[in-house]
């Protein structure tokens, strides 16, 4: 991308949304015919629409899915209308969820959200929720061994249940790959045994892949992919959705959590046609343009050559990741925003995070990032980290 005639690498793909690019044509177009017809109709007249859309998802989809809610346009939304569904469905108030984890900005979606330090201003009361630590292994809560622990985390699950939950538990909200909790990957068997753990205790699982979905880790969703052992019950989306950065967010689910009646959970602009034009062109984009394979190719390059400069640079460890979702950590003792100013002058934008004890730097550029330009981002960072150590 060009700003005021200087070229970035943007490695943080607008704010982890714009995956298929700024000026994507086949996008933009489809978005500027509809504006041309109407900007918005209520979603009672784009339902069908929706259905449309869906059943263009649907050989996406983990088979266990058959129904959808496309009733928000934030992240924070579809999680809300998720908390509803499982709580509507099951009968149950509790919502469990992990340490760190990010799950939105409303009062509720806050509430459930494990990055208390944001909370830290506010009152936020969500009665009804749980959280448990979560499969951060080189920071393992339970000081456990990795590769040893047979998965302690997800089976401790039960415990919180018996002494710190009402008994009474409707869903577990898992990001596939941890985003803003520092790009946490855990061990694919990790989400087997969570499976296991929740269909033993009757618990739902949510799978919130805002960040994780659309292509990013190089399946359609996590839970297609490097996540399909969580077989999510609920999977929501946003970001990415809208290819070009319209905003979009839905939930799918098995068909009969299809619960809510429409007044239970909608928005203003929900469903509106814009945000589904970019949905639809969005899901043809990926499926048509060979953007999965893209994502798998450039991603193992981009952390190919991560791993490269971690042997040369001592500050940069822990470089992990799916597909493109890569991060690697700086030094506690290390100011990330420090860091993040000096790669813009490298024409790199990063973002951080800080997480646990740990600082993170996250890389993750658009989906259909070349071969050529994972090299040039490289170089770029080999460049900032070099200057960084001086
Ligand atoms: N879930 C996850 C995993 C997220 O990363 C975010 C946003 N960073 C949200 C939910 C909330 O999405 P939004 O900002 O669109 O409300």
């Amino acid at each position: 991308m060009h700003v005021d005639g200087e070229r970035f690498v943007d490695c943080a793909s607008g704010t982890f949304n714009v995956s298929l690019g700024y000026s994507t044509p086949e996008i933009i177009d489809a978005l500027h015919g509809q504006l041309d017809r109407v900007a918005h109709l209520s979603s009672e007249f784009t339902r069908a629409k929706s259905a449309e859309i869906f059943e263009l998802m649907r050989p996406e989809l983990p088979p266990q899915i058959g129904a959808f809610w496309f009733r928000d346009i934030t992240g924070s939304g579809a999680n809300e209308a998720a908390i509803r569904i499982a709580q509507k469905a099951t009968g149950r108030s509790d919502i469990f969820s992990l340490f760190l984890s990010h799950h939105g900005q409303t009062v509720g979606t806050t509430g459930i959200s494990g990055n208390a330090f944001r909370n830290r201003s506010f009152s936020l009361p969500f009665a009804h929720s749980v959280k448990i630590p979560g499969p951060d292994c080189a920071n393992c809560f339970y000081g456990q061994v990795p590769g040893s622990c047979a998965m302690m985390c997800a089976r401790r699950l039960e415990d919180f249940v018996e002494y710190a939950s009402s008994g009474q538990v409707a869903a577990l909200v898992v990001e596939p790959v941890m985003g803003n909790g520092g790009n946490i990957v855990p061990p694919p068997d990790y989400y087997r045994v969570l499976r296991e753990t929740c269909d033993r205790l009757g618990i739902l699982i949510i799978a919130d892949e805002v960040q994780t979905g659309f292509g990013r880790t190089g399946s359609f969703f996590a839970s297609t992919g490097y996540a399909a052992g969580l077989r999510p019950d609920i999977i929501t989306f946003a970001k990415g959705a809208g290819g070009v950065g319209i905003p979009v967010a839905g939930v799918l689910m098995r068909p009969e959590l299809d619960v809510l009646e429409s007044w239970e959970h909608s928005s203003t602009s929900g469903a509106n046609p814009l945000a589904l034009v970019a949905l639809e062109e969005t899901v043809r984009y990926i499926r048509d343009r060979g953007v999965l394979g893209n994502v798998t190719a450039a991603g193992a390059r981009l952390h190919r050559g991560l791993l490269a400069l971690s042997r040369t640079f001592r500050d940069m460890t822990g470089v992990r990741g799916v597909g493109l979702m890569q991060a690697f950590d700086l030094p506690t003792s290390v100011d990330v925003e420090q860091f993040i100013a000096l790669g813009r002058r490298h024409g790199l934008i990063l973002r951080g995070s800080r997480y646990g004890f740990g600082r993170a730097v996250k890389v993750r550029p658009p989906l259909i990032i070349t071969g050529e330009q994972v090299d040039d981002l490289l170089d770029r960072l080999h460049a900032t980290l070099q200057s960084f150590q001086k």
